[in-house]
């Protein structure tokens, strides 16, 4: 046995729909990642073969969702469609006001609408894209307060999520008042989907409190954390993944959800807020940007699917078996030697990109040379977080490099079996043990101004490969 051995927990479903997927040979993909412009994200999903490029809005949606589709309520106003996430939503997470909306980033921009003025600060344990680009895009700076160790991939540190205290405490010293709310995330995606631990909450809302500074919480995978909350921190072990949701969010104002991710859905989302003014300024911009405040553009058969979805992720067996399965892609990169983030994360594996290609400057993007590489060994696609998706400074317009550069691969819920994940680790251990064969990185050809990772094209920073030439 060795260290790394780890139970594959056995799913607590069966399979009852499949959708067949195709295996294409290494030169048919080695002309498709060129025709995407060496960016995994232009591909076509029929050209990729076990797809780990998001966990967000790919989960498998059960039979009793697919069920409650056909009672969505398709009413304009007052769906009854609408109550039912509604009571989902007050239910699993305590927010009073429930406002849908299509899905995460329609919240996001929002909620940033209504709080963030030209001058405004937004302390946060590490940024998310899209996150970020809204506070910017409304005249906000965003500091990054989260712990050192978040920024280590090597380091075990059980909370990476958390926020440093004196970090947070020196961006409040700073700026004060100008500070609209401390924007959480629960699993910090950035970090490899790493939990902020309830002791660490409840410690920056008692800072944050002192200064009268809502919290507003990214809760896309706020259930993830429950479950890492119930298996690493003191005093939570007996206690339900509801009640630790409940209790974490207990500690914050407001949330944002992406409903594409926990709640197995495929598209949807909400704001959840305990205050009412700022939910009605919420609602009339959502008649806007999203559509009336009882669908958010989402249709009523959404909402049905998502209220079911909440109630499936808090179930034990269920997040018990999703986290488990990315732990046990993870132990078998570890065993192999492969440099991943660790501990591994709720969601997904990220593969450290500069351990891997430590010679390619990061001018040339080793995450997204690597992401290639992986697409052409085995069909397989994740994504690139690192200086390309950080993207360039508002200001200064340099590119952002981040201390870690990574290729994450998410694993979609209830989609994949142990089969699938055996071959991505395969697939990655070989680029891993034939990493001399990459060459050359990437420069780019186009390179799009807001989230420029979703669009932009490449072509090999010298010769027409990034393997040799
Ligand atoms: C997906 C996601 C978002 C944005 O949600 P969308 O539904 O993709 O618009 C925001 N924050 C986190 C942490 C996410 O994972």
């Amino acid at each position: 046995m060795n260290d790394h051995a780890i139970e594959y927990p056995a799913e607590p479903w069966k399979i009852k729909s499949v959708e067949p997927i195709r295996q294409t040979s290494r030169p048919y993909r080695e002309q498709a990642i060129r025709q995407a412009g060496w960016n995994p994200c232009l591909l076509r999903s029929e050209d990729v073969y076990i797809d780990l490029f998001t966990d967000s809005g790919t989960n498998a949606m059960s039979d009793r969702q697919w069920a409650a589709l056909m009672t969505g309520d398709e009413a304009y106003a007052g769906a009854r469609s609408f109550y039912v996430l509604e009571r989902a939503v007050r239910t699993y997470y305590g927010y009073e006001h429930v406002i849908p909306v299509h899905q995460g980033r329609g919240g996001e921009n929002i909620v940033s609408r209504c709080l963030i003025r030209p001058g405004s600060h937004i302390p946060g344990n590490m940024f998310f894209p899209s996150t970020r680009a809204h506070q910017e895009l409304n005249g906000a700076t965003f500091h990054d307060v989260v712990i050192d160790e978040a920024h280590d991939p090597s380091s075990d540190h059980p909370f990476k999520g958390d926020v440093d205290l004196a970090k947070l405490a020196a961006v409040i010293g700073e700026y004060g008042d100008a500070i609209p709310y401390v924007s959480l995330a629960a699993t910090v995606n950035m970090a490899g989907g790493q939990p902020i631990s309830m002791a660490n909450l409840a410690a920056v809302r008692e800072l944050t409190g002192r200064h009268g500074i809502p919290i507003m919480f990214d809760a896309a995978r706020a259930v993830e954390n429950a479950w890492f909350v119930k298996q690493r921190e003191a005093g939570w072990g007996d206690r339900s993944i509801a009640e630790i949701l409940l209790a974490m969010c207990s500690f914050t104002d407001g949330a944002v959800m992406s409903s594409k991710k926990d709640s197995f859905a495929n598209i949807g989302g909400w704001i959840g807020l305990r205050d009412g003014e700022l939910a009605e300024r919420a609602r009339s911009l959502a008649l806007l940007y999203e559509g009336l405040h009882t669908y958010g553009g989402m249709a009523g058969r959404d909402m049905e699917a998502v209220a079911r979805g909440i109630e499936e992720s808090v179930e034990e067996s269920s997040i018990r078996a999703r986290v488990g399965q990315v732990e046990y892609l993870g132990h078998r990169l570890l065993a192999a030697g492969v440099p991943v983030v660790r501990p591994i994360g709720g969601h997904c594996v990220c593969i450290d990109a500069l351990a891997v290609l430590p010679l390619l400057p990061r001018e040339e993007f080793p995450g997204q040379t690597l992401a290639a590489a992986l697409y052409v060994e085995g069909g397989i696609r994740g994504v690139e977080r690192g200086g390309l998706s950080a993207g360039r400074d508002p200001v200064t317009g340099e590119n952002r490099y981040p201390p870690m550069e990574l290729v994450r691969l998410a694993i979609p819920r209830r989609v994949y079996t142990r089969a699938h994940l055996d071959m991505v680790a395969d697939c990655v251990i070989r680029v891993h043990e034939e990493r001399d064969r990459i060459k050359r990185g990437l420069r780019f050809v186009h390179e799009p101004s807001h989230l420029r990772f979703f669009q932009a094209r490449f072509v090999p920073a010298d010769g027409d490969s990034i393997f040799g030439g």
